[in-house]
C-alpha cells in the first residue's frame, strides 16, 4: 500500500511540474500528450504529419478524435508551439538495468512464458502441434512458432495439399495483447476441436501457423528498460541500442513511399536494407515453406482491421474482397470502450502511408488475404481486458476462418503425365496486378490456394516454352477445385 501511494504522490509531483523545467532531479519521464482533431480528415492530416516529423504516434482513437503523442518535453514544446491542443500525461519511464518492472502486469507474457504455454499445448494435443523455431534474434534468442494441424510437416507434400493461415503477434515489442490472442487461437481451435465439428473441421482442412512473439529481443528490453520499447533489439556494437522497426524491414517496397524513417532515432526505422533483420527473416522464411492463403498479424493499438497497400492512394486488385471482410470483421469487433466497434480501411486511409510492412509482403508475394488487427486503446491495457479482448477476436477470426474456406479455390497444376507442378508460375486474368506483386506460385503439391469472391475466372499457367495453359472456372458460394494440366512441364526427380 505505501508503495502505491509513493508511486501515485510522484506521479502527482511529476504532472504538476512545468514542461520546460530543467529540474534534473526528476527521473527521465514521458508525455502522453493526445492530440485533438477536428475531424476524421484532420487526424488523418495530422496522423500524417506527425509521422513524417518521425514523432511516436502511439495510436489512435478514431470515437474521440484524439492521437497519441509519446514524446518529451522539447517534443510537447513544439507541438504547443505549433497550436496543438490536447490532453497530456506524464509518466515517468519504469524500468531500469537488472529489475523487472513493477509498472507492467506480471501475468502478460515475455519469451518464456510464451515458450512454457507452446510446450503446455503441445504436451496436450501431441498429434496435432508441433514446435518449430523459425529463427533467432539478434540476441540469439529462438523464435517460436506452432503448426496446429493434422498434417506436421512442412517438407511432406501432405501439408500442401491443404491451405495454411499464418498469424503472428507482437511485431512491436510494447504491444503486449498481441501474443496473447495468438496463442488464444491455437488454445481455442485445438480445444474446440475435440467437441465442435467446426472447429474440427479447421484442423482438418488447413494448417494454422502460430507465431506468438516474433520481437523476444524487444519484449525483453520492455520487460527489463523500458516499457514503451517498440523496435528490435539493433545497436551499433558499442553498447548502444538504437533499434529498428522489424514492421518497416520486409523486401515488399521497402523504403518505398515515405513510410518509414531513414534515423536510427525514429520509432519507424526501416533498417540498414531490405529484410536487413533477422526477426524479419525469421517470418519471410517460415511463409516461403507454407505459402500462406492468408495471413493475419496482430498489433495494437487504436482497434482497427487494416488491409493492404500501405502505401498513399494504393489498393490491391482485390480489394473489393479484402474490403467486405474487413467491414465485416471490423463489425464483430465492438470497441473497449462499448462506444461502435473497429473501424476498417487501409493504413493509409486511417493512419500514414506505411511501407516496407508484413501485410503488403504476404500480399504482394503470395496473394494471401492480409490482415492487420490493432487491437485495444493502449498498449498496455489492465489484465482484466486480457479476457474480454480475446473472446471479441474469437468471433472474427472464426469467421475469417470459415469465409475464407467457403470460398477457396484450389488450384491444382499437374504435367503432361498428370503429376502435381510444384513452383509454376500462374495467374488469375481477373486480378489486376499492378503494384509490383509476385506472380502466384503453386507448393510442393503443385497447388495455389485462392481466397475469391464469387464470378467468373481464368486460370492462366505459363508453360515453359513461354505459351500458356488456361482454364475458366466459376466461384460460387462454396470451394472449388480447378485443374490445370500443362503440356511442357516435366515433374522434377
Ligand atoms: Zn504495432
Amino acid at each position: 500500500m505505501r508503495k502505491i501511494l509513493l508511486a501515485l504522490s510522484s506521479l502527482v509531483l511529476l504532472a504538476a511540474l512545468p514542461i520546460a523545467s530543467n529540474q534534473a532531479s526528476v527521473s527521465p519521464s514521458r508525455y502522453r500528450f493526445f492530440l485533438e482533431a477536428k475531424s476524421r480528415s484532420d487526424l488523418r492530416k495530422l496522423s500524417g504529419w506527425l509521422n513524417r516529423q518521425s514523432f511516436d504516434v502511439a495510436g489512435v482513437n478514431l470515437r474521440r478524435g484524439t492521437i497519441e503523442v509519446l514524446t518529451d518535453e522539447a517534443g510537447v514544446n513544439f507541438l504547443r508551439s505549433k497550436g496543438m491542443k490536447g490532453r497530456l500525461v506524464t509518466v515517468p519511464v519504469v524500468g531500469g538495468k537488472s529489475t523487472r518492472l513493477s509498472g507492467l502486469d506480471a501475468r502478460y507474457l515475455d519469451p518464456a512464458r510464451v515458450t512454457k504455454r507452446l510446450d503446455d499445448l503441445h504436451a496436450r494435443f501431441p498429434n496435432v502441434t508441433r514446435i518449430i523455431e523459425i529463427g533467432r534474434s539478434l540476441k540469439n534468442l529462438p523464435i517460436y512458432g506452432m503448426i496446429v494441424s493434422t498434417t506436421l510437416d512442412t517438407n511432406d507434400p501432405k501439408f500442401h495439399e491443404k491451405p495454411t493461415v499464418l498469424v503472428d503477434g507482437m511485431h512491436h515489442a510494447r504491444e503486449i495483447m498481441t501474443p496473447e490472442i495468438v496463442l488464444d487461437i491455437g488454445e481455442t481451435v485445438l480445444a474446440s476441436a475435440a467437441r465442435v465439428k467446426r472447429a474440427r473441421s479447421v484442423l482438418e482442412g488447413m494448417n494454422l501457423v502460430l507465431v506468438p512473439m516474433l520481437n523476444v529481443d524487444g519484449n525483453t528490453l520492455v520487460w527489463n528498460e523500458d516499457n514503451m520499447w517498440r523496435k528490435n533489439a539493433r545497436g551499433d556494437g558499442g553498447g548502444s541500442v538504437f533499434g529498428v522497426d522489424i514492421n518497416r524491414n520486409y523486401a515488399y517496397r521497402w523504403n518505398g513511399c515515405n513510410g518509414s524513417s531513414n534515423s536510427r532515432g525514429a520509432q519507424d526505422y526501416h533498417g540498414a536494407g531490405p529484410a536487413s533483420e533477422p526477426e524479419t527473416k525469421a517470418l519471410m522464411g517460415v511463409a516461403e515453406k507454407v505459402r500462406p492463403m492468408a495471413s493475419l498479424s496482430y498489433h495494437s493499438y487504436s482497434e482497427l482491421v487494416l488491409y493492404p497497400y500501405g502505401c498513399d492512394g494504393d489498393v490491391t486488385g482485390e480489394n473489393a474482397l479484402l474490403e467486405k471482410l474487413g467491414k465485416e470483421m471490423a463489425g464483430m469487433l465492438p470497441e473497449d470502450s462499448g462506444g461502435g466497434h473497429y473501424t476498417p480501411g487501409t493504413p493509409w486511409q486511417i493512419l500514414y502511408a506505411v511501407d516496407g510492412d508484413s501485410m503488403g509482403y504476404m500480399f504482394a508475394t503470395y496473394g494471401a488475404a492480409s490482415y492487420t488487427f490493432e487491437v485495444n486503446q493502449d498498449f498496455q491495457p489492465s489484465y482484466d481486458l486480457r479476457e474480454p479482448t480475446l473472446k471479441k477476436h474469437r468471433v472474427a477470426w472464426a469467421y475469417f476462418f470459415d469465409q475464407i474456406r467457403t470460398r477457396l479455390a484450389t488450384i491444382h497444376v499437374t504435367d503432361a503425365a498428370g503429376r502435381p507442378v510444384p513452383d509454376a508460375e500462374l495467374d488469375i486474368v481477373q486480378i489486376q496486378h499492378t503494384k509490383g506483386e509476385r506472380a502466384f506460385r503453386t507448393n510442393l503439391a503443385g497447388n495455389y490456394f485462392k481466397v475469391l469472391l464469387p464470378g467468373k475466372y481464368t486460370v492462366r499457367v505459363r508453360e515453359k516454352d513461354g505459351s500458356s495453359t488456361a482454364v475458366d472456372f466459376v466461384m460460387g458460394d462454396h470451394p472449388e477445385n480447378v485443374t490445370v494440366a500443362t503440356k511442357t512441364f516435366r515433374r522434377r526427380r
